[in-house]
């Protein structure tokens, strides 16, 4: 594997990368959380953009442009709400990462960043939310060859704590 997985801690919607991924709702009409901070930065056009997209399932993702955003993407996936963990998230959650870098190819993106989807609002614990992601996106890096750098952005001191100890455990194997 070429390609570089990075793990930091700040405030995605000022990121210059190719695509910056949002944990955004079904509606795709902005909400709390990260999908508010890239609205908010990214300004009224992309709320134009996602309402003709009219919504997205579960699992799922789409792209809309940037516009006022130092990213020229934005990549919009939609994490299961935590419902207890028998509910299928586990694998909803993978899908969303899967589903990301699958347009992130497409796009003939080389940078991408994402949030910690699921673990705000919609309440998956943080430990297993990252343990999915980094195992999806290395198996993702493993077979293909784009995108040539995946950002994980931890908001806060303690998101970032346990992406740098589960990415350790993970590399260990
Ligand atoms: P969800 O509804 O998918 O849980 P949230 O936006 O509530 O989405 O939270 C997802 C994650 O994004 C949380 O870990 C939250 O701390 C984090 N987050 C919130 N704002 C930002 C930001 N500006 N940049 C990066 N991550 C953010």
């Amino acid at each position: 594997m070429m390609q570089q997985i990075e793990i930091i801690q700040g405030d995605i919607t000022q990121l210059q990368v190719d695509a910056i991924v949002n944990a955004a709702n079904s509606s795709l009409l902005g909400g709390g959380g990260v999908d508010g901070a890239i609205h908010r930065a990214a300004g009224r056009e992309l709320l134009e953009e996602c309402r003709q997209l009219r919504r997205c399932e579960t699992g799922e993702a789409k792209i809309t442009k940037g516009y006022n955003l130092p990213a020229k993407w934005v990549i919009h996936t939609v994490g299961p709400v935590w419902k207890g963990g028998n509910y299928g998230e586990d694998e909803l959650l993978a899908s969303c990462y899967r589903h990301s870098l699958t347009l992130a190819e497409q796009y003939q993106i080389k940078t991408i960043a994402f949030p910690a989807i699921s673990t705000g609002v919609y309440g998956f614990p943080m430990e297993r939310a990252s343990k999915i992601a980094i195992a999806e996106v290395h198996q993702f890096l493993h077979d293909h060859n784009s995108p040539e750098q995946v950002i994980f952005v931890c908001f806060g001191q303690s998101a970032y704590d346990c992406y740098l100890r589960v990415m350790q455990e993970f590399t260990e194997k």
